[in-house]
């Protein structure tokens, strides 16, 4: 079982991908939580995606093809899997059939989170973190449960993100957009697309997606 999630920067996709993935005893694979760990752990391969990342190149298909083949081998008892941030683009959705195909996989749902970027915009405007520890809270709906004090860490420093700017948001989204657009009538023509809208609450968002995977399980 393979569920591939698609959406902008911002839509909420990766904690929504994870916290879906543990209802549905799923293993939520974040690709760039795989290139960042990849990095981290300072491999061949790690440098290699360090360096092109900091030329400000895109880390090669193939690359990000092995780190998920690494991650599905390690959780082989896994009921399944949720892919955030892979595929993202036409040649990486053709990649990753074939590579599933070798190992008698399949996608076999795409739930999209759709995104107005008015929404984005006043959403990610409002995005701040804690300075020490990088735990994201927002202004309209995820503040510490004790004011000014972080969850996880305790700290009381909160910075935003350079990037978390209008204009940059705008440029994420339009290059996102294009980028991904091709994938949808892919998805569609296969009846593996699911649309939910990312403009609600992430509750209610997460309550779609478990009704949409419930029924593709099933
Ligand atoms: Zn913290």
């Amino acid at each position: 079982m393979i569920v591939v999630f698609l959406g902008a920067p911002g839509s909420g996709k990766g904690t929504q991908a994870k916290d879906v993935a543990k209802e549905f005893d799923l293993v939520a694979i974040s690709t760039g939580d795989l290139c960042r760990a990849e990095i981290a752990a300072k491999s061949d391969l790690g440098i290699k995606i360090k360096e092109t990342v900091d030329k400000g190149l895109l880390v090669d298909d193939s690359w990000i093809i092995t780190l998920l083949n690494e991650a599905i081998a390690k959780h082989d008892k896994a009921r399944g899997f949720i892919l955030d941030g892979f595929p993202r683009t036409l040649k990486q959705a053709d990649m990753l059939d074939a590579e599933l195909a070798e190992q008698n996989l399949k996608v076999d749902a795409v739930v999209e989170l759709k995104i107005v970027p008015e929404i984005l915009i006043e959403r990610l405007t409002n995005r701040y973190q804690c300075k020490s520890c990088g735990a994201t809270y927002n202004k309209l709906f995820k503040n510490p449960s004790a004011e000014g004090v972080c969850d996880y860490c305790g700290g009381t420093e909160f910075v935003t993100r350079e990037d978390d700017r209008e204009e940059v948001i705008r440029k994420r989204f339009i290059e996102y957009t294009e980028l991904t657009a091709p994938l949808i009538p892919y998805y569609e023509e296969q009846n593996k697309l699911h649309i939910v809208s990312a403009d609600k609450e992430p509750e209610q968002v997460y309550q779609e997606i478990c009704n949409i995977l419930k029924n593709v399980l099933t």
